[in-house]
């Protein structure tokens, strides 16, 4: 790396973002951790200082167009222009159709889709303006289907309609796009998940390993891990792709 590039990681205040964070924070990048509230992040942000690295911590909404635009503004001036932008800010309000809420289709949407959409319009000004971007949203494997996942599903697959788009878009820039499509990873989420279907959260994932072919559930270092190489100096080539990080294949 030439210089120290900054990167800006939704959602990070835990699970997956967290460990993103930390790992870009570990690759030599300064990272602007938001999630909905500040003093959550700074378990994040104290493990990459202590680590040596440098991060701050920012109480953003992504939904919120203001919010939005004030955390990108404040990230930009303290830690210099975000070229790295993961878009991992995320949350479930999984029910069968017949019994989904417009609220929680709405609020689904909103964290992940015009989430992803107010953080990127807010970020490519200063991609296009450094000749380098990296873009790297969340979908899930949920995007091929999903049981009580209408909502989820589709902000899913969105994503990676979304994915595609940017990359067309931002190419020429020299900016690239993909997502990365987990499939179970051990988190708060999925224990959220295992609760709603009163199943303990260690049943949930000795059933889930036995169905995946490299026979464990996956870890959000396995996300972050993927995501190192994606946002990479040489990873310039490779855009618009939805790589599934899953422990095997999906369609
Ligand atoms: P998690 O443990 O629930 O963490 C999600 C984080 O996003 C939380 O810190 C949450 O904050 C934050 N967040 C929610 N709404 C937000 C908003 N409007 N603005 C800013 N931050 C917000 O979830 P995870 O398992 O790490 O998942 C991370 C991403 O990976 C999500 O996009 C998820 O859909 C995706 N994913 C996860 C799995 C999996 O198996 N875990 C699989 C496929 C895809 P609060 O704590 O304040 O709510």
């Amino acid at each position: 790396m030439t210089e120290k590039r900054t990167a800006i990681v939704t959602g990070a205040a835990r699970g997956i973002g967290a460990a993103i964070a930390k790992r870009l924070a570990n690759d030599g990048y300064a990272v602007g951790v938001i999630d909905l509230d500040a003093a959550a992040c700074t378990t994040t942000v104290e493990a990459i200082t202590a680590a040596g690295g440098k991060a701050l911590a920012v109480g953003a909404d992504v939904s919120d167009a203001e919010q939005v635009t004030a955390a990108v503004d404040r990230i930009a001036s303290e830690l210099g222009a975000p070229t790295i932008l993961i878009n991992n800010a995320g949350i479930l309000r999984d029910n069968l159709l017949f019994k989904m809420s417009v609220d929680d289709w709405d609020a689904v949407m909103g964290v992940h889709l015009r989430g992803a959409f107010l953080m990127s319009k807010a970020c490519q000004k200063h991609m296009v303006e450094s000749k380098f971007g990296r873009i790297v949203n969340l979908s899930s494997t949920s995007a091929l289907g999903n049981r009580g996942q209408a909502n989820y599903a589709a902000a899913k697959a969105g994503m990676q309609g979304f994915t595609k788009t940017l990359a067309i878009e931002l190419g020429k820039f020299g900016i690239t796009a993909n997502a990365i499509a987990p499939g179970f990873i051990q988190t708060d989420m999925t224990a959220a998940t295992a609760e709603r279907m009163k199943v303990p959260f260690a049943d949930f994932i000795k059933f889930s390993a036995e169905q995946i072919p490299v026979a464990r559930v996956g870890q959000p270092e396995d996300i972050a891990h993927t995501t190192s190489f994606l946002v990479s100096e040489g990873a310039g080539f490779v855009s618009g792709q939805v790589i599934y990080v899953a422990g095997g294949p999906k369609d």
